[in-house]
């Protein structure tokens, strides 16, 4: 069958494909320790399972409103403006599909052909496919280690072109958990409002932060900067809520009713029990997400001493999410041959690096139990040493 020219320029989203092999090889009975996607091993706490099943048997089961349950707009907008100090009524609000839905119909609602999107590498593996669909172009600038993988005052004005329209930030950043200083922002903004840029801010990492470790969105630099803000966020890491795809989208009026339509023809609302489940989650207590957090920062150094005493492996420690963005160069393999030759000859399923602009690196979540990092790390150490 002849496929559109589009699709022919997208690759298949690795840390899905990577994920969905380890489950298959899990279900097989193959003893495999996997590291791949970013999904917190936690079950959905419970009060908001139960507000989504209380929904449910009260009849939420009918089409809702394609920007999302009035009272869901309503709750978001309160915890931004509480939480981030950004101004948004509910009706800067739309509801998503998750995450990656609000970044694709934010690139959909925003980009003409030719339209240039500057993605600062490692990045996460579906920021560039995402624009290239929406017939932007993407414009990879790559940080350093040295930098703590974030991009500089100097890379970015060096990447502006005429034709640049976005600037896209991730922090914590997903794979590299590194997280931007409120100073380290400010000098971005400033770029940002000379140019008269526009920053889509990724910020489904906020919750995940380590070692008093401050998060600030863009949006909250300053008025301007607010005005040239798109905030991207969801349900999905913070609450352990990745199957429930509950994400969304604050922004200017124009760009929320233009979201709403794209969705009003594409998709229509998210599952309309599942947002009482939302409303839960940002309502109740948020002793759940401290106690997910207490979990992920005692793996979180015990995966990093693991990592850095494997002779040839490096990484730094993150500051948020749960990754470890693990150099590789002193292997001398690339990170295609050293990912395939780990998960067949070892079952220890992590993410190459290529997938995120950075093929000297591999990325591991450690949003898994203690018990399979030592495991997993033990096997990692063999097979380094073998090489
Ligand atoms: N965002 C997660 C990850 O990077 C989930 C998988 C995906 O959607 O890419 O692993």
């Amino acid at each position: 069958m002849k496929l559109a020219a589009r699709i022919g320029h997208v690759t298949p989203s690795m840390t899905l494909a990577i994920d969905a092999k380890a489950k298959a090889m899990k279900r097989d009975g193959i003893d495999i320790c996997s590291f791949s996607a970013g999904e917190p091993d936690f079950d959905t706490p419970q009060h908001i399972k139960n507000a989504a099943i209380v929904a449910l048997n009260a009849g939420k089961t009918r089409y809702g409103p394609a920007a999302g349950e009035p009272g869901l707009r309503e709750a978001i907008a309160h915890k931004l403006q509480h939480d981030n100090h950004l101004d948004y009524k509910p009706e800067n609000i739309v509801v998503t599909n998750g995450g990656k839905h609000s970044l694709f119909n934010i690139f959909l609602a925003l980009l003409d052909e030719g339209d240039e999107v500057i993605i600062p590498a490692p990045f996460w593996v579906s920021y560039p496919e995402m624009v290239k669909l929406a017939t932007g172009t993407p414009v990879i600038v790559h940080t350093t280690p040295e930098a703590r993988y974030k991009i500089t005052p100097e890379q970015l004005r060096q990447a502006i072109t005429p034709r640049t329209r976005i600037l896209i930030m991730n922090s914590p950043s997903n794979p590299t958990g590194m997280v931007y200083s409120p100073d380290e922002l400010r000098a971005i903004a400033a770029i940002v409002i000379e140019h008269e840029l526009i920053v889509v801010s990724d910020e489904i990492y906020e919750r995940l932060l380590y070692d008093g470790t401050e998060q600030m969105s863009i949006g909250a630099v300053s008025q301007e900067m607010f005005d040239r803000t798109i905030i991207s966020n969801g349900f999905a890491k913070g609450y352990s809520m990745t199957g429930w795809r509950i994400g969304y989208v604050a922004g200017p009026l124009d760009l929320i009713k233009a979201v709403t339509t794209l969705q009003s023809q594409s998709t229509s609302n998210v599952c309309t029990f599942a947002q009482y489940g939302a409303i839960a989650a940002l309502e109740g207590s948020q002793d759940c997400v401290q106690e997910m957090l207490t979990a992920f920062t005692a793996r979180r150094q015990g995966i990093y001493d693991l990592i850095n005493g494997i002779p040839g492996l490096s990484c730094l420690k993150p500051d948020g999410a749960f990754y470890m963005f693990i150099n590789i160069a002193g292997t001398g393999l690339d990170s295609l041959t050293f990912c395939d030759k780990l998960l067949t000859d070892y079952q220890v399923a992590v993410i190459p690096g290529i997938a995120f602009g950075a093929d000297d690196h591999i990325r591991a979540s450690y949003a898994t139990d203690m018990k399979t990092i030592e495991r997993g790390m033990e096997r990692i150490s063999k097979f380094v040493r073998s090489i």
